[in-house]
């Protein structure tokens, strides 16, 4: 048996001084996770229930490269941690959710931000504004056993050398392990799953030739420019 068309190409995430690669299966993300920017989207931050949406998983974009989309004059960054999962399941408990985690990785959530403020305005999905082409820019994935757990350290981004977001991952509002509990109640969770976990206050527009530098302390700086 063959395929009739050609097959598609896995996407993979590099690991950190490492020639081995993490396959990606699903990549999910959190919205409004730091109080800050959920003010800053014009809403309150008080503890409501999570809400995730999806990239797809060949929008991860580890080329150091953003090319500008499109059908969008009004392009954010959203510097965010990535956890990356080596395993899954249904139903985890949050005292068992952090065995699930193979390491992490910056990561960048890049949003056509007029498409997705004319789909809320409509009550329509996000999607075209969140899932297209190299919408995910990642840097290499470092193992747990190298970094140990993040739960707290500064997460930045700059453009252009000027500071734009600055937080500290310990402001999340839904932590790691909550947040892998409770998507593992509405989907089954598994090996080559992406969580990108909510972006810190600051977010905004970026044009082609700007050079962006995202940090969180412990994973070093991913630097991507836009094309
Ligand atoms: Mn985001």
């Amino acid at each position: 048996m063959s395929y009739v068309i050609p097959t598609p190409f896995p996407t993979v995430v590099p690991i950190i001084d490492s020639n081995d690669t993490f396959p990606v299966r699903r990549v999910y993300c959190i919205g409004r996770n730091y109080a800050d920017h959920a003010i800053e989207m014009g809403h309150d931050p008080e503890k409501e229930p999570p809400f995730f949406f999806q990239k797809n998983p060949d929008n991860i974009n580890p080329t150091g490269n953003f090319p500008y989309p499109s059908q969008s004059q009004d392009v954010h960054y959203e510097v965010e941690l990535v956890v990356a999962l080596k395993s899954g399941g249904v139903d985890i408990s949050p005292d068992k959710a952090m065995e699930h985690i193979y390491g992490y990785a910056i990561g960048l959530d890049m949003t056509r931000r007029d498409l997705q403020a004319h789909m809320k305005k409509m009550g329509r999905p996000w999607e075209i504004g969140k899932a297209f082409e190299q919408s995910a820019p990642i840097g290499p994935l470092h193992p747990v056993e190298t970094v140990g757990n993040l739960s707290s350290g500064s997460i930045a981004l700059t453009v252009n050398g000027e500071p734009k977001q600055q937080g500290d991952l310990n402001q999340m509002i839904w932590k790691i392990p909550e947040m892998i509990a409770y998507l593992s109640q509405y989907y089954e969770l598994a090996a080559g799953d992406l969580i990108m976990t909510g972006t810190p206050a600051g977010v905004g527009s970026i044009h082609v030739g700007d050079v962006m530098f995202a940090t969180i302390e412990g994973l070093g700086t991913l630097e991507v420019q836009v094309i």
